[in-house]
């Protein structure tokens, strides 16, 4: 196999936040997620770039009505309650005219007909896989109701982005929350960078130094963590479901740092080009609120990374592929083997 480009959105407007910042607090960026979207069409069209859109399920609802049908039993019970988005519903408006923050059918029906992209899942609820107090049974249900409201758009779930990166293949012998992703369907996940600064919030040990946390903004900028780079049969070889691991979070162009741009860049353009070098996958991804400030700026430097992927196609055969067609033409080369 040569080497891949996979780029993930976690799309989930408000619902990826709300436990965090309320609509008015994070109002410019949640405002122009429709804008981005649209851009992002457009620029991936023009480059031949393939997106994967990991869509929450409460965005795929038409209105309210239509949202409540398809809410489950089994809500998750997190020991923190302001996790908990299904408080949220009622105080919300009644569809996406009246409420773009917590509805979007219309742009994932304008994602589907494009038809060069995958919509997948971040859950149906922004389901937080770590958090006290939810069971897999609730998980359980969660991932069903993710399936079912989109199935009306006739949109058929086959990947998924755990929320807040909460999945640790590692952490259970038995991965119960990848075998119920597998049960319904699904056949990949974006697992997390290897480095363990990416893991330190699930270890008490190393999670308030200052030090550590530090360390993931400043492997945007210098090479901490070398090139997050992976190679897909060597890491997927005992896979409940095919992992395609994040390489990198790409940053929002920030205004205070806006000398350190061109490193950021040059870090991703390099781990591309080592990607494609060696038949490996870099996997990006963001969420699209991120790039609803400095809007015009976030996309010229995606413009960068595109024109880095042509060149990357022309001299290496470097390919942009969904984590589904990805783990497709993976599950080819495995039957030849
Ligand atoms: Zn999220």
């Amino acid at each position: 196999m040569r080497g891949h480009l996979v780029i993930s959105l976690d799309y989930e407007i408000h619902w990826g936040v709300f436990d965090n910042k309320s609509v008015n607090e994070y109002r410019k960026n949640l405002e122009n997620v429709n804008e981005v979207i649209d851009r992002l069409l457009e620029l991936s069209d023009t480059y031949g770039i393939k997106l994967t859109f990991s869509t929450v399920g409460f965005l795929f609802a038409k209105n309210k009505t239509d949202l409540v049908n398809y809410l489950p039993t089994q809500k998750p019970t997190y020991t923190l309650n302001k996790l908990n988005p299904y408080d949220l519903i009622d105080s919300n408006g009644n569809n996406e005219y009246e409420d773009p923050f917590h509805y979007a059918y219309s742009k994932i029906l304008k994602i589907k007909h494009n038809g060069n992209h995958e919509i997948g899942t971040h859950t149906f609820s922004h389901f937080y896989c770590h958090a006290l107090g939810q069971t897999i049974e609730q998980f359980n249900e969660d991932i069903n109701a993710a399936i079912n409201i989109a199935q009306p758009l006739d949109i058929k779930i086959s990947s998924i982005v755990f929320p807040k990166n909460q999945i640790n293949p590692n952490d259970d012998i038995d991965k119960p929350y990848l075998k119920v992703c597998k049960k319904y369907g699904i056949t990949s996940f974006r697992g997390k960078e290897k480095s363990f600064i990416y893991n330190i919030h699930s270890s008490k040990k190393y999670r308030n130094l200052f030090i550590f946390k530090a360390m993931k903004p400043l492997d945007a900028y210098f090479n901490i963590t070398g090139t997050n780079t992976y190679n897909l049969k060597a890491i997927n070889k005992n896979s409940i479901i095919f992992n395609i691991p994040s390489s990198r979070f790409l940053r929002p162009y920030n205004t205070k740092l806006k000398l350190f741009e061109g490193l950021k860049l040059r870090r991703i353009k390099k781990a591309m080009t080592y990607a494609a070098k060696h038949n490996e996958v870099y996997h990006l991804w963001w969420h699209p609120h991120n790039f609803g400030t400095n809007i015009d700026e976030n996309f010229k430097n995606l413009e960068t990374i595109f024109k880095t992927y042509q060149m990357l196609n022309k001299s290496h055969g470097f390919q942009s592929e969904t984590m589904t067609s990805l783990t497709e033409k993976f599950n080819k080369t495995r039957t030849h083997d």
